[in-house]
């Protein structure tokens, strides 16, 4: 049994803006039913407190950024019982907006400070046990935001905790200008090029990687792709120079929350074997869209940040096509403020095929994925994609291009396809996976049988939680 110190900036159900919160939500969870004590940290963000339990504890660790006291609140998750410390600071945390952006979506300006906090308090807690009575034998660190944790460590000189990386997605560095540097009250030694400088700025997520004693990311073709120029911007030469303990650990997804079966925001629950019900969500999403309630015709769906990376321009350059074979596209994400008006653009040009809905929904998310019939990931990378797999079990079949965590999971040939799959970020390659997949849904049989396959994959924590005990124990011994 091994004490587990899990740090991250965003934990489903209490706070989410992507796939970070399902794992920081689930993964802890699945470690714990295998007899592992694994206890959260996260910023007591401003409404927080209502979400959890009553505060059975608390600790003053003081005011190392002279920015008001730091105070570690100790409660617990009420859905799953997991215990959860959450750092309270007035002046960082408690504001309008979410974790990262004003309410206009910019960053706050002291994010450094914000999240070399959160970093700061790991770093504590698992350096001093005693303060709280519970001792880590790992401290687990993910992305940029808890990055620092591990030079705090380093520059204490406290190397007896094991430092578990992982890195959910490479393009969020956490790179902060040199001027404020001393604001996070590490000692310029850190600053060199094979510690935390990154091209004349500092980077909390290259901390993460340089002083850890194991890096993972979530899923083993993104960690081969970061080893590249191409996928690793900037961190790819950092990244070889730390090969040696990279290891690349597929995530899994919480059937208990992703499951036709057991799903309370769709209007009708369906298995493998009760199909026809998916074609009644389908109905409900038309009609919630105010579509044409043709059912003889794919709705394409998309639930997506709206960022370059996910390669959404491609869709709205592929998506005429498809709309002119009758098809139909429904469409959940916000971001890019271009993109969220060119989406709405095209839904005033097809108004009877296109629902767009800019804005963030997680119970709207799964009526889509139980109502469409594909799902759209044309990805320019990806270092894992969640959609996808959600997406399988409600025998939705992902078109997604063929890069990460996509590739790792989403065939067209082979024994089982399950979705359809396209190699070039372009346009033309889109369009005819797209094709590919129009002509299939008209073929009923393949279709099903292609969605039968889909819904049969496993990709559940239970099945993945070993490879992370085993990374665990490595490091303690
Ligand atoms: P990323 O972490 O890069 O955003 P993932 O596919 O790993 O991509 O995870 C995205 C998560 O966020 C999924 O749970 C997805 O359902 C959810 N999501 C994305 N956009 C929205 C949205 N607009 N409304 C509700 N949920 C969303």
């Amino acid at each position: 049994m091994m004490n587990i110190l899990f740090v991250a900036s965003e934990i489903y159900p209490l706070i989410k803006t992507g796939g970070l919160a399902d794992v920081a939500g689930a993964l802890p969870v699945a470690l714990r039913k295998k007899g592992h004590d694994v206890r959260l940290l996260m910023p007591a963000y401003f409404g927080i407190l209502d979400k959890v339990a009553p505060i059975q504890n608390q600790i003053n660790l003081g005011n190392p950024f002279n920015v008001g006291d730091l105070i570690l609140l100790e409660t617990q998750i009420i859905e799953n019982g997991t215990p959860i410390w959450l750092l309270q600071c007035k002046s960082l945390f408690e504001r309008e907006g979410g974790p990262y952006l004003d309410t206009s979506g910019l960053d706050f300006e002291d994010n450094h400070i914000r999240f070399a906090a959160l970093s700061w308090a790991a770093a504590v807690l698992a350096s001093h046990g005693n303060l709280m009575g519970w001792q880590a034998d790992i401290l687990h660190i993910n992305d940029w935001q808890a990055g620092l944790s591990a030079a705090y460590l380093k520059s204490w000189k406290m190397n007896h905790i094991p430092i578990v990386t992982t890195v959910h997605n490479l393009r969020y560095n956490g790179s902060f200008p040199l001027k404020k540097w001393h604001d996070i009250r590490l000692s310029n030694e850190l600053l060199s090029h094979h510690g935390i400088e990154f091209y004349g700025q500092f980077s909390t997520l290259k901390a993460a990687l340089v002083y850890a004693d194991a890096i993972t990311t979530v899923s083993p073709t993104y960690a081969k792709e970061i080893l590249t120029e191409e996928y690793g911007d900037g961190l790819d030469g950092t990244l070889r120079a730390h090969q040696h303990k990279l290891y690349g650990i597929l995530n899994g997804v919480d059937y208990d929350q992703w499951s036709p079966t057991a799903d309370s925001e769709i209007p009708h629950k369906y298995d493998i074997t009760s199909l026809n019900q998916k074609q009644e969500n389908k109905l409900a999403l038309l009609k919630e869209n105010q579509l044409d309630e043709d059912l003889s015709q794919p709705i394409f769906g998309v639930v997506s940040r709206l960022t370059e990376q996910k390669g959404l321009d491609l869709v709205l350059e592929a998506m005429p096509s498809a709309l002119d074979q009758g098809a139909k596209l429904i469409l959940l994400g916000s971001g890019d403020k271009e993109l969220e008006q060119d989406f709405l653009a095209l839904q005033e040009r097809y108004p009877q095929q296109v629902g767009i809905h800019i804005g963030y929904d997680e119970s709207y998310s799964h009526r889509l994925q139980a109502g469409v019939d594909a799902l759209l990931i044309p990805s320019r990378f990806e270092p894992c994609g969640l959609t996808q797999l959600y997406a399988l079990k409600y025998g939705t079949l992902p078109v997604v291009r063929k890069t990460g965590g996509l590739a790792d999971t989403v065939f067209e040939e082979g024994a089982d396809p399950n979705g359809f799959v396209f190699e070039q970020a372009d346009t033309p390659s889109l369009i005819e996976a797209m094709s590919r997949c129009i002509e299939t849904y008209h073929d009923s049989n393949t279709w099903q049988e292609r969605q039968k396959n889909a819904m049969r994959y496993d990709f559940s924590w239970e099945k993945t939680t070993d490879h992370w005990i085993t990374l665990y124990e490595s490091l303690i011994k």
